[in-house]
């Protein structure tokens, strides 16, 4: 008992930095903030006959170190767990982001940063989105936008592109549990995938698989939707329709094809260089 007492008043010793005072009661006051860096309990009086006792609490500046402390903590398991998405998602490592945008869709680029930010209410209500358009008009550029602003809200995003699909890196049951694990399902490039029977039935396997958990699908494709509904082929009709009923949302990029554009800047810088 005796040992107990002991190591009670030593560990609540008062503890004196340099810039500490005490004042006129006899507390250690903090040099810094002013506050009382002791604060009097009541003890049994095998402790102290007064049955009072005085014991270490933290100033104002402790605790506010010790909140920083605990912010920074915060922060860099933020950090880390947004590096794993990124890296859970598969998007390209050098994946576009919106401050990137040079402005030259402004309302589809708006409507797809609305999107992103919007995506809590996408997400309760199910709500996919089509980016359509022609080769090189920046469908993929917005998509890589909304995934990468997602993954920063730390949202599970899966970004797969449809020609992977059949390649022999990529196995059919890990796209299967990502497409029904992830918040947002995006299917890059969607109609290049190789055109076979075998293909059609994975790609419907991916589809079926997102629709069963009720979670929203992003997809780029060349297809607009009229050329979806007009197909008579039904294999891909299948698909197509599942699709539209997915993708509520159909945004058309028009874009004079981007590629082409920086091509043009170039040729002409090259000139102004050259010649
Ligand atoms: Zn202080």
């Amino acid at each position: 008992m005796n040992g107990a007492i002991e190591y009670f008043k030593a560990v609540t010793a008062p503890k004196r930095e340099q810039t500490d005072r005490m004042d006129e009661e006899g507390y250690v006051v903090c040099g810094i903030c002013g506050e009382r860096k002791q604060q009097e309990i009541r003890v049994p009086e095998s402790i102290h006959p007064s049955g009072r006792w005085r014991v270490p609490t933290a100033c104002r500046c402790e605790r506010m170190r010790a909140e920083a402390y605990e912010r920074r903590i915060v922060k860099q398991e933020g950090i880390a767990h947004r590096k794993k998405l990124f890296l859970w998602s598969e998007l390209p490592r050098g994946a576009h982001t919106f401050s990137e945008d040079d402005q030259t869709q402004r309302k589809e680029s708006a409507v797809c940063q609305k999107y992103a930010a919007q995506f809590a209410e996408m997400e309760k209500r199910n709500i996919g989105m089509m980016l359509y358009g022609g080769v090189g008009t920046g469908k993929t550029f917005l998509a890589e936008c909304i995934g990468r602003a997602l993954c920063e809200q730390g949202k599970r995003v899966y970004f797969l592109r449809a020609t992977d699909l059949l390649s022999d890196i990529k196995s059919i049951p890990e796209i299967l549990y990502k497409a029904a694990r992830s918040d947002l399902l995006m299917i890059d490039d969607f109609g290049a995938q190789r055109d076979s029977k075998y293909a059609s039935e994975v790609m419907h396997s991916v589809l079926e698989q997102r629709r069963k958990v009720k979670k929203p699908l992003l997809l780029t494709t060349n297809l607009s939707p009229e050329t979806m509904r007009r197909e008579t082929d039904l294999d891909k009709k299948r698909l197509y329709d599942r699709i539209l009923e997915m993708c509520p949302v159909c945004l058309y990029i028009k874009g004079d094809s981007r590629r082409r554009e920086i091509a043009e800047e170039k040729k002409r810088e090259a000139q102004r260089l050259l010649l």
